[in-house]
């Protein structure tokens, strides 16, 4: 049941933040206009989607160049 992250309420609640467990659903929290300012709202979903791709366009970027560099480092014997 949705209810205020910060009280019990469970009317005018806005989505304010979703947490992704590493097992199962995330979990999606709510708060009410009273405690809203603690909770910033969510960004929209295409902003969401924006952030996972660049987060994760540069993890693959680093963990590229970490191989990339393990590959200079130690592989010059074999060919
Ligand atoms: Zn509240």
């Amino acid at each position: 049941m949705k209810q205020c992250a910060g009280c019990e309420r469970t009317d005018a609640l806005v989505r304010v933040a979703t947490r992704s467990g590493a097992s199962g659903p995330g979990i999606t929290l709510y708060a009410c206009p009273l405690h809203l300012p603690e909770y910033p709202p969510l960004p929209g979903a295409d902003e969401i989607a924006l952030i996972e791709s660049v987060t994760h366009a540069r993890r693959e970027e680093e963990s590229r160049q970490r191989r990339g560099q393990g590959r200079r480092r130690g592989g010059a014997a074999r060919s």
